[in-house]
This record gives C-alpha cells, structure tokens and sequence, in this order.
C-alpha cells in the first residue's frame, strides 16, 4: 500500500498531537504544559466527544478556543448520582468531611470514586458525578502534531509512541 501524503489538518484516523489548557468557570483545571500535548487517533472517541468534533479540520499551528457543553463533555449532574449512607458504612480511618475523596466499593466489588458532600450526624451524602458534570468545559487548544496513524494503531485503537513499549493480551 502506498503511504499516504502527510496530513494538513485534523480529520478522522490522523494522530494529533494537542497543547491544551482546560477551564471551568474561569478557573485553571488541567493543562498540558508539564506533562506535554496529548496524543490521540481523530475519531476514535479517545477524548471528549464536543471536544474531538470541533477540533475536527484544524490546521497544523491553528488554535481555537472552543466552549464544551456538559452534554458532551463529562455529562449533565445525575442527581440519582448523589445518595445518603450511613457513616458506619465507611472506612474508619479517614477524615470524613465534605470534599474528600473516597473510593467505595458496591456489592459486586467494583471501586467507584465519590466525593463526600455532607455529613449529617450518622448520614452522609456521597456523590458519584464525575467532578466535571455539569460543568461548562473552556479548551485552548494548538495543535502541534499530525501524522497518518499506522494499520496497527487503528487496529488497536491508540496511539504507538516512539519509546511506547507495551503487551497485548
Ligand atoms: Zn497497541
């Protein structure tokens, strides 16, 4: 098969390399200056849905600044999301206040991550949205990166990186 010309823009199958800064409500949630852009196959669902679709067509050294609704970002607050249990129920030996951190398990054993959001005596109030729910999301985004993605990428879905060594089951 013959290689393909090098990409000029964001479209499905190409590998982006993306330098992003991330904001809610005007706050600084997450970036990429320290840990470097991040690396996706275009639609492959590897990143936010709202975010994948409007970088879609974006030129090597373009930004945009681009507004993400809840819905297709993290989702919208489920507020069945959000339930009581009793404080017996958790671990002992931590500190129970609201905007800790906790990792629950249900009775099938499976870990899911809460954030405590009130204690009432013996009652707590667990919530399970992801942080982001609800949230407006604000990206900067360069995009500092395209190639074609390789048959095996695609096949497996991700990203090879140069010193990416890893198994396949
Ligand atoms: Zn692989």
């Amino acid at each position: 098969m013959a290689d393909n010309p090098k990409p000029t823009e964001v479209q499905k199958d190409i590998v982006v390399s993306l330098d992003y800064t991330l904001k809610v409500d005007g706050e600084l949630i997450d970036s990429s200056e320290e840990t470097g852009p991040i690396q996706f196959i275009q639609g492959n669902g590897e990143i936010i849905p709202g975010l994948e679709i409007k970088i879609e067509g974006m030129k090597m050294d373009e930004t945009r600044d681009l507004r993400i609704a809840p819905g297709d970002a993290y989702g919208d607050l489920d507020p069945e999301a959000v339930i009581d249990v009793p404080l017996s129920d958790l671990p002992q030996d931590m500190p129970i206040e609201p905007g800790t951190e906790i990792e629950v398990r249900d009775e099938d054993g499976n870990s899911m991550d809460a954030r405590i959001l009130a204690v009432k005596s013996e009652l707590v109030t667990l919530d399970f949205n992801h942080p982001l729910a609800g949230k407006e999301l604000d990206f900067h985004v360069k995009v500092v990166g395209l190639r074609n993605s390789t048959e095996e990428e695609r096949l497996h879905g991700h990203v090879h990186g140069d010193d990416n060594h890893h198994s396949h089951e």
